[in-house]
């Protein structure tokens, strides 16, 4: 996956170059032979294109959205294309038919519309675009060149850079690849939330305090041994692996010996949907992972150590709990679990929770 992102970090590196019209031999080329007077944001994929540039234009929509225009004198912002307003870029929404028939031209700068036009609409694309009206004032600063940021996931904006976008890349694929194995409807909240730090290897661990330059000789809490990081705790350690090895045997799930990353990819591809079995699966991998962090952080901090018989015991009056508070459709499934767990379900025909 790795290698993936960082291709494709590479590739909005061009697409941002492109953007901002960079001094180089390969952005020249592009606007001669690609472009042709028009902006990357508007033409068209072609059948001859390289395998290099459709992957670039394909690019587009995604980089797009984090690049926004700084106006300063609005000579460079493209009125249509770039995006100096937080309602967008007004390409989305306004075609070129209506540019044609009203007589505006493609390839019109901020700067035009404000000395040309006094910064206003007609009276009819008012009313039919009333997202015009919640377009802030725009103000020129004369002197002052546009700039184009890059826009991050929470809104900063700053400086591009290949690192940066990578990171944001890897979030996003991280995101949507493991988005329904923990945020599902029926999942435990608290549990979710611990499962996401967790995949994002965002959890406080002890490799990340090393990393932060703290000397002090750290050793797992729950085995004494190596010092914890996620793919110790998730589920190498010798306390996890048991707990693990004891809930991939109830699930019925097979071959999960590996690496955090790898036992998440395991499990992102298998179905995600609103059976039980799957739901039953993702929250039982929810809270195992809970669970141990919670118990890690209890030797840790307070000085309280439980078996793993015991946290087992736990996790599974937990997740009993919550499949006796949801909803089921019957069917064959449903009684197979009622009989593994021993729990009694809420069945009825006309559920609109799990289907069963
Ligand atoms: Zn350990």
């Amino acid at each position: 996956m790795r290698e993936r992102v960082w291709n494709k970090a590479m590739l909005m590196k061009h697409v941002w170059h492109i953007a901002v019209n960079k001094d180089t031999l390969w952005v020249k080329w592009v606007n001669i032979v690609k472009l042709k007077g028009k902006s990357i944001w508007e033409i068209n994929e072609d059948v001859n294109d390289s395998w290099g540039w459709k992957n670039i234009l394909k690019l587009r929509q995604t980089a797009r959205a984090h690049m926004v225009m700084e106006i300063g004198d609005g000579d460079k912002a493209s009125m249509w294309f770039d995006i100096w307003d937080q309602i967008g870029a007004l390409n989305t929404f306004i075609t070129y038919r209506d540019l044609h028939n009203a007589r505006w031209k493609a390839d019109m700068t901020v700067k035009e519309f404000v000395v040309n036009h006094n910064g206003q609409w007609s009276v009819e694309w008012m009313i039919k675009y009333p997202q015009l009206s919640q377009i802030q004032t725009i103000n020129l600063s004369n002197g002052k060149s546009d700039t184009l940021r890059w826009k991050n996931r929470n809104g900063g904006v700053g400086k591009f850079t290949v690192s940066q976008v990578y990171k944001h890349i890897s979030e996003e694929v991280i995101e949507a690849k493991w988005y329904r194995l923990i945020w599902f409807s029926q999942n435990i909240p608290k549990h979710a939330f611990i499962l996401w730090l967790a995949v994002q290897n965002k959890l406080t661990t002890q490799d990340m305090i090393i990393r932060w330059g703290s000397y002090d000789m750290m050793v797992c809490s729950l085995c004494m041994k190596n010092s914890d990081s996620h793919d110790h705790l998730f589920f190498e350690c010798d306390f996890s692996s048991q707990l693990r090895n004891y809930m991939q045997l109830k699930l019925g799930i097979k071959g999960i010996e590996q690496s955090w990353v790898r036992t998440l990819e395991i499990l992102a591809e298998m179905y995600n949907g609103n059976s039980i079995g799957s739901v039953l699966r993702r929250i039982s991998l929810a809270a195992c992972v809970c669970f141990i962090w919670q118990e890690r952080n209890f030797r840790l901090f307070r000085g309280i150590s439980r078996k793993w018989e015991e946290v087992l015991k736990t996790i599974i009056d937990t997740i009993r709990l919550r499949m006796m508070s949801l909803h089921y459709k019957p069917s064959l499934a449903v009684s197979k679990v009622e009989e593994q767990w021993d729990v009694k379900l809420k069945v009825c025909a006309k559920s609109a929770g799990s289907d069963g």
